[in-house]
Parts: C-alpha cells; sequence; structure tokens
C-alpha cells in the first residue's frame, strides 16, 4: 500500500511518499519558492537517488505535476492513480474535526470556512487538495488536523475568559495545534514503556521552531499551551508565547504601532529571536558556550518558561507518569532538557541523569534516572507517517 502525505504552504508543497506494509519512506522532497520567478524542486529517494529541479513553477498544479514527473524518474510512481491515498496536513480543523476525515466537496467547504482562523495554512492546504481533485477525482485522499487531537480538551480548560458570545459567534476558543506530533510521541513512548496509553498520564514538550506543551490524561489531550492560534504558550524561535495582552494596548497607544506590526511583532521578531537576534538553538548554544549574555538569557528565559508549564500541567494531570521531549529543539538540545527540570527532583520527582541525557541516540531514549518517579524520555517526532497512518485508518473505516 502507498500513501502520499502532502503538506501545502503558500508558495511550498512538502511531500513524502511511504510504503505502508513497513512504514518505510520510498521517497521525500520539497517544491519551493512556488509563484516566484525562479522555482526549486528536489527529491530524495531510496539508494542514494537525488533529483534537483529549478525554473518557474506557476502554481500548486505545476508543483504536483513536477513533483508526479520527479518521483516517475525515480521509477516510484508514474500517476496519481497508482497511489491508495493521499494524506493532507491541513492546520485548522476548528471545533468540526475531531479525527482524519476523508475528503468530499463538504469536508473542502468546511476547511475553506474556516480559514479566518488560520489565514496563512488552510487555504494553502486546500490548494494542495484541490489540485489532486482536479488531476484524480477518484483518488481517496484524507485530511490530519494539527487541531483534532485537542478536540477532547474540556470546556473550561478551551475557553477564555472572555464574554461569552465571542466563543458562540466568533468562535474564539483555544484549539491547540501540534496534535498530530503530540499524539505521535505519546502512543511511541507508550510503545517504548510496553504500557497502554490509557494508563499514563503525560507531559508532551514539543519544541521546534514552532513549541507547544501538552497534557494528556489516558492517551486524550486534555490541556495545551497553544491557543486560537499558534502564538500563546512557551517562548518559541520567532513567537513570544505567552504575554500580557495589555501590553499591546500600551504599544499602540503610546508608540502607534498597527495592528499589523503587532502581529509581526509578536510571531516574526520575538521569542529567541527577539530576544538574543537568533532562532537558531544550535547558533544560541554556541554563542551562550563563549559567554555571550543575550544567548544565556534566552536560554534561561525558554527553561522557566517550560519548568511553568511542566508545573501547571502536573497539577492539571494530578499524576504524571512520563515527559516526552520531542521536535528539533526538545530531540537535541541537551543542556535546555536539563534547565527544563533542573529543581523539580524534590518536589514533583523529576530527575534527569546528567549522562543518559548527553549521549546522542537515535529513536525513543530514556533520560531520567532509575529512581525518578516521572519517566522522562526523548521520542523523535514523525508528524508525515503519522498523517500516513492516520490516512490507512480514515480510508479502510469509509470502506468499512
Ligand atoms: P524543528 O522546527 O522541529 O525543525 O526544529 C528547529 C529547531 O531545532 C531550530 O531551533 C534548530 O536550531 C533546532 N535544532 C536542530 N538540530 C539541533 C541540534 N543538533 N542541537 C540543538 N538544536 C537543534
Amino acid at each position: 500500500m502507498r500513501i502520499l502525505v502532502l503538506n501545502s504552504g503558500s508558495s511550498s508543497i512538502k511531500f513524502k511518499l511511504f510504503s505502508m506494509q513497513d512504514s518505510k519512506v520510498l521517497a521525500s522532497g520539497l517544491i519551493e519558492q512556488i509563484g516566484e520567478e525562479q522555482g526549486r524542486a528536489s527529491l530524495k529517494g531510496g539508494a542514494g537517488v537525488k533529483l534537483e529541479r529549478e525554473g518557474k513553477i506557476a502554481d500548486h498544479g505545476d508543483g504536483l505535476s513536477l513533483m508526479l514527473a520527479m518521483l516517475s524518474e525515480a521509477a516510484l510512481i508514474n500517476r496519481l492513480d497508482e497511489l491508495d491515498g493521499i494524506g493532507h496536513r491541513v492546520v485548522h480543523g476548528g471545533e468540526a474535526f475531531h479525527e482524519p476525515t476523508v475528503i468530499d466537496a463538504d469536508v473542502m467547504a468546511a476547511i475553506e470556512k474556516l480559514s479566518p482562523l488560520a489565514p496563512l495554512h488552510n487555504p494553502a492546504n486546500l490548494a494542495g487538495i484541490r489540485v489532486v481533485v482536479e488531476k484524480d477525482p477518484e483518488l481517496p485522499q484524507v485530511a490530519v488536523f494539527d487541531t483534532a487531537f485537542h478536540q477532547s480538551i474540556p470546556k473550561y480548560a478551551y475557553l477564555y475568559a472572555l464574554p461569552y458570545q465571542l466563543y458562540e459567534q466568533e468562535h474564539v476558543r483555544r484549539y491547540g495545534f501540534h496534535g498530530t506530533s503530540h499524539h505521535y510521541v505519546a502512543k511511541a513512548a507508550a510503545a517504548y514503556l510496553e504500557k497502554s496509553s490509557e494508563s499514563l498520564n503525560m507531559i508532551t514538550l514539543h519544541l521546534g521552531n514552532g513549541a507547544s506543551a501538552c497534557a494528556i490524561r489516558a492517551g486524550e489531550s486534555v490541556d495545551t499551551s497553544m491557543g486560537l492560534t499558534p502564538l500563546e504558550g512557551l517562548i518559541m524561535g520567532t513567537r513570544s508565547g505567552d504575554i500580557d495582552p495589555a501590553i499591546l494596548f500600551y504599544l499602540a497607544r503610546e508608540k502607534g504601532i498597527s495592528i499589523d506590526g503587532l502581529d509581526a511583532l509578536l510571531n516574526k521578531q520575538s521569542g529567541l529571536k527577539g530576544i538574543c537576534g537568533s532562532n537558531d538553538m544550535r547558533e544560541i548554544t554556541d554563542r551562550a558556550q563563549e559567554g555571550d549574555e543575550r544567548s544565556l538569557l534566552a536560554l534561561e528565559m525558554v527553561s522557566h518558561r517550560l519548568k511553568k508549564y511542566i508545573g501547571a500541567y502536573t497539577a492539571v494531570l494530578g499524576r504524571v507518569d512520563v515527559i516526552v521531549f520531542t521536535g528539533g529543539i526538545g530531540e537535541n538540545a541537551a543542556s535546555l532538557r536539563e534547565e527544563s527540570c533542573a529543581g523539580l527532583e524534590e518536589g514533583l520527582g523529576i530527575e534527569i541523569d546528567p549522562e543518559k541525557n548527553r549521549m546522542r541516540k537515535s529513536g525513543v531514549f530514556t533520560i531520567s534516572t532509575e529512581s525518578s518517579r516521572v519517566k522522562v524520555l526523548v521520542v523523535p517526532t514523525d508528524e508525515e507517517l503519522e498523517i500516513a497512518l492516520q490516512t490507512v485508518m480514515a480510508i479502510s473505516a469509509a470502506h468499512r
């Protein structure tokens, strides 16, 4: 069974082709700068296959044709109908979608209706879906939503204390994101520990350029740090995470910054970049080791914020069995993992073993001590594989 996973952005399409019998990646690639003067495309396949293309890629349709041509040159597939299905990452599913959903005209209309909640992402995701419908209307397509895993969060946790009609009429509430990743690493952690997901309470920390924490009780998300949009919560590469919302009124009044200016300030100029000028954790760690004060400060701020969320979600869950670190930073930045759990030994029973933490390993590994009440794990995330698995499940459920 062959499943193609597509993650369509406004000017790019990331793709991964899976053989589902053995969950093996047959090829992965990226179509970039769609719509610009000079587009680029690349594909990596098994046995050292590497293809690269340059030239104008007019739109998403052109991009997908190019992807197919490259997959054909790599002797993988020649036509879309050789696939068993396509799984699309769709960022915002609002309250309409709790699970992966086979796409039809109604689902496409619903994704479009949700676009005001994710103006950069949903229209791009939809463009990818539409192009496939045009090319092969019979091919099963599944939408896998970033928000779906968090639909189990109880109302008292997802509502903001704003006038209730803003929820009823404008759908203002916490939705949460990175759901596919939180779900995947939680299942992988349970499998590694040889326990059922239902028997475990976990805090999963997805720390990449975007970052979010999730409290998971018996396999279900019960709280998460991102909100209506992916801006709330942890300190991220260029996003502020939690701030006092009154800072915005203050800056608008005192400095005359426009709404678009404030949006850019919080989403693009803040976070690690705002504090120390870089959003690359490798660079920041190196600079901190050389004694750069701002880089040190940025690291202290990030681990302090993480610590606060670990504490808060411990209280929400009542008992925590497992903490998972994942994402580019969570999987690699050992010192940040250590700092964010430092001082939690006695109170919360979280004890990192510095040696295990600094050992670089592939796959899932434990970084807590034998005596730690809470197991702390590093679990590499694989959102594309999770999308492929959920696509297979949704297609087989639809055929039942
Ligand atoms: P992601 O969005 O999950 O791809 O993660 C991107 C972040 O992971 C960036 O801040 C990178 O600097 C960081 N990252 C990637 N590899 C490493 C590494 N080996 N050590 C520290 N940070 C890393």
